[in-house]
């Protein structure tokens, strides 16, 4: 009943309510999408994957430092060092970083390192942790649980709200069902559900919704098309050799076409989305790249002409502005 829910109920706030990451403002007129791997491992594949979807337009970096595994044997994350990685790859990138909390011990370092906090699935109805997350200053992005129906999930939220924190972001991630054919059953009827009951922006994670990289296309488009306010993708740069979710993540190309065609749907929700070929906004850092390749031709050349005694092979260092300016 209502009154279980009555500060996240969009009766109390009809216009609906925005959340800021970083510079990044969810629940307005952009389509926010956050991509990356489902967990940190190293810093090339973080690093791989960040680049990746930073030029494609992601507005968010995701990954997972402590993860939680069905299996006690799987991969665990890479824990206060997954932090340091995901924070370095945020920086180098300009994205602001969303990553899992498991305990409400960890909350004050993932806080210290990391933009957002995600609620994990798992951790919907952990009420200590819901509780503890309220005084903190950070978004949360509140992830449904496994078998959390519509009102648990709001009720959810509203121990963050009541306890302090009002900047929450709702995830559908799909739920378990009889079905078999997909690890999980994206719920789209809760989308535009929530949409009415719950003034919070909500997100939609095609990947843990379905568990399968050939139905993120499909669904995020209906994502766009049921009124959400954005994604939550898992992108790593060779997923079938990823140390977790492999199966559900895609890779930094097919994520750069999904982000084309999503361009090309927003609008007719009203909506926009980041452009990945806008490089007006990575105009200083493509610069200072163009120095540092400008600087290493240079030095190829010269070390090239020592060797070959050619005295035109200089020149290459006079190319990279030219086929650099996008
Ligand atoms: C994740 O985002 O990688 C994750 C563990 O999600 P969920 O809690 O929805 O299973
Ligand atoms: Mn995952």
């Amino acid at each position: 009943m209502s009154g279980s829910y009555k500060l996240v109920a969009r009766t109390s706030r009809p216009e609906g309510s925005t959340v800021s990451i970083g510079d990044v403002v969810i629940g307005g007129k952009e389509f926010v999408v956050a991509a990356g791997p489902c967990a940190v491992e190293s810093k090339d594949q973080l690093m791989q994957a960040a680049t990746g979807v930073a030029s494609a337009g992601a507005r968010l970096l995701r990954a997972g430092a402590f993860k939680p595994r069905t299996s006690p044997y799987a991969f665990q994350g890479l824990a206060e060092e997954g932090l340091h990685l995901l924070a370095y790859a945020g920086r180098l990138t300009g994205l602001p970083t969303v990553t899992e909390v498991l305990a409400t011990e960890d909350i004050p370092l993932v806080a210290e390192y990391s933009d957002a906090l995600q609620v994990g699935a798992r951790n919907m109805q952990n009420f200590a942790l819901l509780k503890a997350l309220g005084a903190v200053t950070k978004p949360v992005i509140l992830k449904r649980g496994l078998s959390a129906t519509i009102e648990e999930l709001m009720m959810a939220a509203e121990y963050i709200v009541l306890h302090g924190n009002p900047r929450v972001v709702l995830c559908e991630r799909g739920i378990r069902t009889f079905e078999t054919a997909t690890r999980n059953t994206l719920d789209l009827n809760a989308v535009a559900l929530l949409k009415q009951m719950t003034h919070l922006p909500v997100i939609v994670d095609p990947s843990h919704g379905t568990g399968r990289r050939d139905l993120i296309v499909p669904l995020s488009h209906a994502a766009v098309a049921i009124g959400a306010d954005g994604l939550l993708v898992e992108v790593h740069p060779t997923p079938d050799l990823a140390l977790s979710d492999g199966a559900q993540s895609i890779t930094p190309a097919a994520f750069a076409s999904l982000m084309c065609e999503l361009a090309a749907l927003t609008p007719i929700k009203q909506r926009q989305l980041a452009h990945g070929r806008d490089v007006a906004s990575h105009r200083g850092r493509l610069a200072s790249i163009d120095d540092a390749v400008d600087r290493l031709l240079r030095e190829r050349a010269r070390l090239t002409h020592i060797q070959s005694s050619e005295p035109n092979v200089s020149n290459i260092g006079r190319l990279p502005r030219e086929i650099l300016k996008l």
